[in-house]
């Protein structure tokens, strides 16, 4: 069976992604097609999905008026595999301050027991890139590319530590939800999305 990948293409780092999961795809031989989503409809075909990283409040806000927000939540809920990518992973997560402002009300798709920290370390001028470990998925060295990135302060009891920098947590997992606060696509190691486009077909197949 060909799997139908898709992009979230609301906003943000969207066809970065598009070539990484392309990438991925081919480098592990499997039969699958990746393409940018935005509508309900377009929503509700793809098996596997990437939320990507730009800006939370925006992606938020317009899946909510196009009306994928609620699409995107029952699909996540009934087992799709999604990796949220810094905004991303911000969109998935329950709980969410901004280090600077506080709390802010954001549509978010409220689903991942995380309690996160929006612009950990710092604004633009502050990103950085340094190298981390995803041990636990056989990921040994990633060059983690951190852009006004977020952290996780609290995790619910059955979600996964994947990775911590500087004491902070910047990765985890919850059977088909990945979330990670650096930029896999903002590099040429596909290996985060071969983890995912290899889940994706684990769990549908
Ligand atoms: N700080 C952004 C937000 O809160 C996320 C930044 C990113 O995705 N690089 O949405």
């Amino acid at each position: 069976m060909s799997l139908n990948f898709g992009v979230l293409s609301i906003q943000g780092d969207v066809l970065e992604n598009i070539f990484s999961v392309k990438a991925a795809i081919d480098a592990l031989d499997i039969d699958g097609t990746v393409v940018g989503v935005r509508t309900p409809d377009e929503i509700s075909k793809v098996d596997g999905l990437v939320i990507p990283g730009g800006e939370s409040t925006t992606i938020g806000q317009l899946s909510m008026v196009n009306g994928s927000l609620t699409v995107l939540k029952d699909k996540i809920e009934q087992g799709m595999p999604v990796l949220g990518i810094c905004a991303g992973m911000i969109m998935l997560s329950k709980t969410v301050q901004d280090k600077v402002v506080g709390k802010i009300n954001q549509p978010l798709l409220d689903i991942l027991d995380i309690k996160l920290e929006r612009n950990s370390f710092g604004r633009q001028r502050e990103s950085f890139e340094s190298d981390i470990s995803l041990n636990s998925i056989g990921i040994p060295s990633f060059n983690g590319v951190f852009i006004r990135a977020p952290s996780i302060s609290d995790v619910g009891s059955d979600v996964e530590i994947l990775s911590k920098f500087n004491e902070k947590i910047i990765a985890v997992k919850k059977n088909n939800i990945i979330g990670v606060a650096f930029h896999p696509e903002l590099t040429s190691d596909i290996s985060l999305h071969k983890y995912f486009v290899n889940l994706t077909n684990t769990l549908k197949n």
